[in-house]
């Protein structure tokens, strides 16, 4: 029998392991030198932000607590529904915080936007992005992302926390899948 590799499903990769693991380093320095005098509370959105969070925490060379939030907002498909509800809240007050929420992808950007209003709403002293992808061409909403990472084309990508209904989570780059994945889940 023959042993299934991760990457078998793979068409192309876009954003290697090294080019992520280096924008994170540079954003994390300069994140670490804009916060030293605060106290900042890393916020990230469960599933697809976990990789990302963790590699951007480790980078930073500041102190920095960690929330996480899990809303929905794909299902299994790769269709945005549109509307958004809180699965998992937050465990910390944000109230008075400075906030930077770790983003893995900005697509649309309405996570993103609900997301920071949100956050404002509870009280946050600040709320600033570091998003590690985004796809300039799908925006619908004008949300800041300060701390940017690479701009994708508008192509579903997997890897590195972000998943096709729950697979390639674990891959270390990302990539865009074989048309036949797709195909085959409609068959
Ligand atoms: P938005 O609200 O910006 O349209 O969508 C943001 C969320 O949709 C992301 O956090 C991510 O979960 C999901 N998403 C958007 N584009 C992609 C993609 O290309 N691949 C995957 N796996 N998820 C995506």
């Amino acid at each position: 029998m023959q042993i299934a590799d991760v990457r078998d499903d793979i068409d192309h990769e876009l954003v290697s392991t090294t080019q992520i693991h280096d924008k994170i380093a540079a954003v994390a320095a300069r994140v670490s030198k804009d916060y030293r005098d605060h106290n900042i509370l890393l916020v990230a959105v469960l599933k697809g932000a976990i990789n990302t969070m963790a590699a951007f925490s480790q980078a930073l060379s500041i102190p920095a607590q960690m929330d996480f939030m899990s809303i929905s907002s794909y299902g299994s498909g790769t269709v945005s529904s549109g509307s958004i509800t809180i699965r998992q809240d937050l465990s910390t007050d944000v109230k008075g915080r400075h906030v930077l929420i770790v983003e893995d992808i900005v697509d649309s950007g309405r996570t993103l936007d609900w997301l920071v209003k949100e956050l404002k709403r509870r009280g946050a002293a600040s709320v600033e992005v570091f998003a590690l992808l985004e796809k300039p061409s799908r925006r619908e909403t004008d949300v800041d992302v300060k701390y940017k990472g690479y701009d994708i084309p508008d192509e579903f990508v997997v890897g590195f926390g972000l998943d096709y209904d729950e697979r390639f989570r674990n891959l270390d780059s990302i990539a865009v899948l074989k048309a036949e994945v797709y195909q085959g889940e409609q068959a």
